[in-house]
């Protein structure tokens, strides 16, 4: 079967990635965001654009970044609902890295509500914590031209040389094992009970994140397509 590469169909809903770090959600919460027409929303982008245009949420939001203390849920909340309340939204929209908390998501599902959307639909990247561990530190990028190496995945012909320059591969400081594993402990401990929450709400599909992005992207798309049937 050909993969399907329109889709004149909406999406009309709010669709969560949830993922730990290295698992491809990014990458699938933009491609699933592009197929649709739809924004990609991660809480990140939007500190920073309100910081850049000096919005009262984003002078709110500066000194906290710059102390490096995490920004208030209250603060995230507002910026979220700001954000939804955009005419570009209106067709659905794809949250990546958000909600990241129960209470989180609990206010989500109200606000959703409130706007008249139908309950989110949850993607859940599954990783075995080893491969997620060996993807990271794994990664090696060349000092010249940037590329990504993974020297278990994808290996270059010389090690620790560029296939295409000949420039020498690096890891970069945050992909050490030491800063990585307790990263990603964090990650567990406090998706744990969101994972659990939307579960029980009947909201999450699990994708096996060990695949191919081509199989991953597909498998997404099945999730959402089949999902959107049942309108309520
Ligand atoms: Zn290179």
């Amino acid at each position: 079967m050909a993969p399907d590469t329109r889709h004149p169909d909406k999406l009309d809903r709010a669709v969560i990635f949830l993922g730990p770090p290295g698992a491809g959600k990014g990458t699938q919460a933009k491609e699933l965001a592009k197929r649709y027409g739809v924004p990609h929303l991660s809480t990140g982008d939007m500190l920073r654009e309100h910081v850049s245009k000096v919005t009262p949420l984003g002078k709110e939001a500066k000194p906290i970044m710059e102390r490096g203390d995490l920004v208030p849920d209250s603060l995230v909340l507002r910026m979220v609902r700001e954000r939804i309340e955009r005419p570009d939204c209106s067709h659905g929209f794809v949250f990546d890295g958000f909600p990241r908390t129960v209470a989180q998501a609990q206010y989500l599902g109200v606000l959703l509500r409130q706007h008249g959307y139908r309950p989110p639909l949850v993607v859940h990247f599954a990783l075995d914590p080893a491969l997620v561990l060996r993807r990271i530190t794994g990664r090696r990028m060349c000092k010249a031209g940037g590329e990504i190496y993974n020297i278990y995945e994808r290996p270059p012909k010389v090690e620790g040389r560029c296939d295409s320059d000949g420039g020498e591969l690096e890891q970069r400081p945050d992909d050490r094992e030491e800063i990585v594993g307790p990263r990603l402990q964090a990650y567990e401990k406090q998706t744990a009970p969101l994972v659990a929450y939307y579960r029980r709400l009947g909201r999450l599909h699990d994708v096996d994140a060990s695949k191919s992005v081509e199989e991953v992207t597909q498998r997404v798309l099945e999730i959402v397509r089949g999902a959107r049937q049942p309108a309520h």
